[in-house]
C-alpha cells in the first residue's frame, strides 16, 4: 500500500510508528498509510537553525515576492490537486475553496509586502516624543521571532488550512512545521511535495507531519508560536500543556463554533432578501458537507416566518444532489471519513432528544454514482426548536456536518440573545434591508462574534458569503470559538514577531530603524537630493531651502486659482469666535509653496511625485510671515520592476518640514517620490 510521507529535516520520510490506514471518503477504499514516530525535537531545531536564519536574511519585499512566485507556481499546477481532493469527499466547488482559496490567500498575503519597510524587520507607527527638547524619543520595532511556527490543523481544509497559516509566518520571516490532520493528510502531502519540488522556499522553512504529532509540544521553546485548528476538546487539552505555560508560548486556538444566520423581520417571502437568506443558509449547510468551521448551525427566524422558512429551506435542501463529486451535477459530497459519519450521526441523535427533525433521514436519501454504505455520506438535516431559550442543546452541540436548527425570535433583542447563546462564534449573518435593525443587531451581537455579515439585495451579488474568511479581515472568534484572531492581514504577520520598544536619541533611532526621526542629525552637504540617484540618497540627506515672504496677494491669488474662498482666508471681519487673528493663508498654499521651494526643476533621477502620506498644518500662517523648508530623505523602498523593460527605481519618502520666522513648524508632510536607480542592469 502507498506510504504517505512526512517531510522532516529536508527529507521525505515514512516515520516508524503509529501507522494509520487512510481511506477514500467516497468509495471507502484503502488508499495508503501514514505513520509518524518522528524526532520532533530535531525537526524544531532544524527549523530554528536552518529555516529561520535563511528567512530572516530576506526583506519583507523579498519574502512577499517569494510567496507570490509560490502562488503563481501552485496556480499553474492546480489541476493536479482536484482528483486528490475528491478522495476527501469534497465536490469541485469544495475543492476550489480549499485549493484555489488557499492559493489566493498566498497572493493576498504576498501583496502585504508593500505595507512593510524594505528590510527584514518592521518599524511600527511613529516615534513617541519622550523629552522636552526632543533629544530622547521612543519607537517600536517588530523583529521575527527566532523560533518555529507549529500549525496543528483540522481535517476539513487540508490545503487552505495550511496555506493561510504558513503565508503569514513566512511573511514574518519564521519557518513552519505543519501538522496536517491525519484523515486528509494525503492531500496536504501532495501540495507540500509540489512546494518542496518548486524549490522556491529556503531550506528548512517548511516541514510536514502527516502522522500523529502526539508529544510535539514537549519541545516548544519561548520564541515558538503554536496555532491550533480543531475541536474545542483537543484545543483545550493542548492549550493547557505544561511546557506552553512554562515557556510562555503563544497558543492561538480556532475551535468549533455554533454560527448563526438571522432573518430580519422585514425580509418576508416575496422580498429579494428572503430568497437570499434561504439560498445562503442552504449553501452554508451543504458546502463541504457542512464540515466548515463557519457553517451555519443555527437559523434564527422571526416567529411569524418560521413556517415559510421551514418550507422554503426544505424544498431547497431536497434539491441538493448528493454523491460522487466527480459526477456532473453533484452538489454535496461525503463527510471526510467513516469516523466523522459516526460522530455526526451520534450528535444528530443527541439533538433529536430535544428538538424535532423537519428534514433529513439517516437512511432514505439518494446518492449518485457511489455506494451509500461504502462512502461516508449523510443527508442534510434540518431541526426545528420551538423553545430555543428552554431547549439549549442546539446552542451547545456542534454537529460537524450538514445540520442546522431553525428557531423563532419575537423581537430584535431576542434575536441578539439567541445569537449570543452560541457563547462565542466565528461568524454570524443577518439578512435585512432595514438599517436600524442592522445597527441594533450588530452592536448587540458583536462582542460574541469574530465577524458579522449583513446581507441585502444591494450587496448580495458581490458578497463573499457567510462562510468565507477573508485574508485581510480578522478570522477567529471569542469564547467557544477559541478566543483567537487568526490571520487578518498585517495583524497575522505581526503575531510571529516580537514587538520591542526602543528608546534613545533620534539619531540612534534613525540609525536602527533606517527611517529619519525628527531631531536626528541632518546632512546638508553635497548636491540637492533631486540630483541623486536612489542608491546615492542617504537617510537624513537634507535640503534647506530659501525663504518666502507670505503676502495677502498670495492668499488672494491662491483663492482665485483654486476657487477656495473659505471665509477665514477672505474676510477679516468674519474671524470672531475662530482661532484666527487675521486672514490666514490656505494650508494647500503652504504645501504648494513648499514644493516651489524644495523642488530642483531640471530633469534628473526623480521620476515623479505620487502622493502625500501625512500632512498636518500645525500653526496658522499670516501675511508678513516668512516660511522656509527643511526637506529630508526619510525612508527608501526598492521597487520591483513590472517587466524587463521597466526602469529600475525606488520609492523615497521625504519629510517636508515648513517652519516660520520663529523656527516653529507650521506644516509637516511626508511626500512620496519615485527615484531612478543608477544601476539599470
Ligand atoms: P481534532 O480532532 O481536534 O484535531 C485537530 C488536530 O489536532 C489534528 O491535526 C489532530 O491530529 C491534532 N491533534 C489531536 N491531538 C493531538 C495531540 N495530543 N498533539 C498534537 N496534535 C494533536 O479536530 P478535527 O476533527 O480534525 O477537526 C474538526 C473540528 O475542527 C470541528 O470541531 C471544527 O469546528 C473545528 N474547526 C475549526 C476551525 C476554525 O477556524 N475555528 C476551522 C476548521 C475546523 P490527528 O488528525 O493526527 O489526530
Amino acid at each position: 500500500m502507498r506510504k504517505y510521507e512526512n517531510y522532516a529535516l529536508g527529507n521525505w520520510v515514512s516515520g516508524n510508528g503509529n501507522e494509520t490506514v487512510l481511506h477514500n471518503a467516497i468509495t471507502g477504499a484503502e488508499i495508503g498509510i501514514v505513520s509518524s514516530g518522528l524526532d520532533f525535537s530535531s525537526m524544531m531545531e532544524y527549523a530554528r537553525n536552518v529555516g529561520g536564519p535563511a528567512l530572516r536574511k530576506l526583506t519583507f519585499q523579498q519574502r512577499g515576492l517569494m510567496l507570490k512566485q509560490l502562488a503563481l507556481h501552485l496556480h499553474s499546477v492546480k489541476s493536479k490537486f482536484y482528483p486528490v481532493s475528491y478522495q476527501t469527499g469534497a465536490t469541485k466547488i469544495d475543492s476550489w475553496i480549499d485549493i484555489e482559496g488557499g492559493i489566493g490567500n498566498l497572493f493576498a498575503n504576498a501583496s502585504l509586502r508593500r505595507q512593510f519597510p524594505d528590510q527584514y524587520f518592521h518599524v511600527e507607527g511613529s516615534a513617541a516624543p519622550l523629552s522636552k527638547n526632543g533629544t530622547f524619543i521612543g519607537h517600536h520595532i517588530l523583529v521575527p521571532k527566532q523560533g518555529v511556527a507549529i500549525h496543528i490543523n483540522a481535517f476539513n481544509f487540508p490545503v487552505w488550512g495550511m496555506l493561510e497559516k504558513i503565508a503569514v509566518n513566512l511573511m514574518a520571516g519564521v519557518p513552519a512545521i505543519v501538522k496536517a490532520a491525519t484523515l486528509t493528510s494525503f492531500l496536504t502531502e501532495s501540495m507540500v511535495r509540489e512546494i518542496i519540488e518548486s524549490d522556491i522556499l529556503p531550506k528548512g522553512s517548511l516541514q510536514l507531519i502527516c502522522g500523529s504529532a502526539r508529544g510535539i509540544l514537549d519541545h516548544v521553546d519561548s520564541e515558538d508560536v503554536v496555532t491550533f485548528t480543531g475541536s474545542a476538546d483537543t484545543g483545550k487539552m493542548l492549550k493547557s500543556h505544561q511546557r506552553l505555560i512554562e515557556k510562555a508560548v503563544p497558543f492561538n486556538m480556532e475551535a468549533d463554533s455554533l454560527n448563526c444566520s438571522v432573518l430580519g423581520e422585514d425580509a418576508v417571502p416575496g422580498t429579494a432578501e428572503f430568497d437570499i437568506f434561504i439560498k445562503e443558509v442552504q449553501k452554508e449547510m451543504t458546502v463541504k458537507a457542512g464540515q466548515k468551521c463557519t457553517a451555519v448551525r443555527r437559523v434564527i427566524v422571526p416567529e411569524k416566518l418560521i413556517e415559510d422558512v421551514q418550507i422554503a429551506l426544505g424544498q431547497r435542501l431536497s434539491k441538493t444532489t448528493i454523491g460522487d463529486p466527480s459526477i456532473e451535477g453533484v452538489r454535496m459530497g461525503s463527510l471526510a471519513g467513516k469516523s466523522q459519519k459516526k460522530e455526526v450521526l451520534e450528535n444528530i441523535n443527541k439533538l433529536a432528544n430535544s428538538q424535532e427533525i423537519v428534514f433529513g433521514s439517516e437512511e432514505s436519501f439518494e446518492v449518485v454514482g457511489a455506494s451509500k454504505e461504502k462512502g461516508a455520506f449523510v443527508s442534510p438535516f434540518l431541526f426545528l426548536n420551538s423553545y430555543p431559550f428552554k431547549n439549549l442543546d442546539c446552542h451547545d452541540i456542534e454537529v460537524f456536518g450538514p445540520v442546522a436548527t431553525i428557531m423563532p425570535y419575537k423581537d430584535v433583542n431576542e434575536a441578539i440573545k439567541l445569537a449570543r447563546l452560541g457563547k462565542g462564534s466565528l461568524v454570524c449573518s443577518l439578512v435585512t434591508n432595514n438599517m436600524k435593525l442592522a445597527e441594533q443587531f450588530v452592536l448587540g451581537a458583536s462582542s460574541m462574534h469574530g465577524r458579522i455579515l449583513i446581507l441585502n439585495e444591494s450587496c448580495a451579488k458581490e458578497s463573499t458569503g457567510h462562510g468565507s474568511p477573508m485574508p485581510l479581515l480578522t478570522h477567529g472568534g471569542p469564547g467557544r470559538a477559541g478566543g483567537g484572531e487568526e490571520m487578518g492581514g498585517i495583524r497575522g504577520i505581526k503575531h510571529y514577531m516580537q514587538r520591542t520598544a526602543i528608546q534613545g536619541h533620534p539619531s540612534t533611532i534613525t540609525a536602527i530603524t533606517k527611517q529619519y526621526q525628527i531631531g536626528a542629525k541632518q546632512n546638508i552637504d553635497g548636491p540637492h537630493v533631486f540630483r541623486k540617484y536612489f542608491e546615492e540618497i542617504q537617510i537624513g540627506d537634507t535640503v534647506i531651502t530659501e525663504k518666502h515672504l507670505v503676502t495677502l496677494d498670495n492668499i488672494e491669488e491662491f483663492a482665485e486659482l483654486s476657487g477656495d474662498k473659505f471665509y477665514a482666508h477672505m474676510d477679516e471681519n468674519s474671524l470672531d469666535g475662530t482661532i484666527f487673528t487675521e486672514r490666514v493663508a490656505h494650508g494647500y498654499f503652504i504645501m504648494s509653496k513648499a514644493a516651489g521651494l524644495f523642488v530642483d526643476p531640471p530633469k534628473g533621477p526623480v521620476l515623479l511625485n505620487y502622493g502625500i502620506d501625512e500632512c498636518r498644518f500645525t500653526k496658522p500662517v499670516y501675511p508678513g510671515m516668512t516660511i522656509g523648508v527643511r526637506f529630508t530623505a526619510k525612508e527608501k523602498i526598492t521597487q520591483e520592476k513590472k517587466d524587463e523593460n521597466d526602469i529600475a527605481k525606488g520609492i523615497v519618502k521625504f519629510l517636508v518640514d515648513v517652519y516660520d520666522d520663529e523656527n516653529d513648524t507650521v506644516m509637516l508632510a511626508t511626500i512620496l517620490t519615485m527615484v531612478k536607480m543608477k544601476d539599470q542592469s
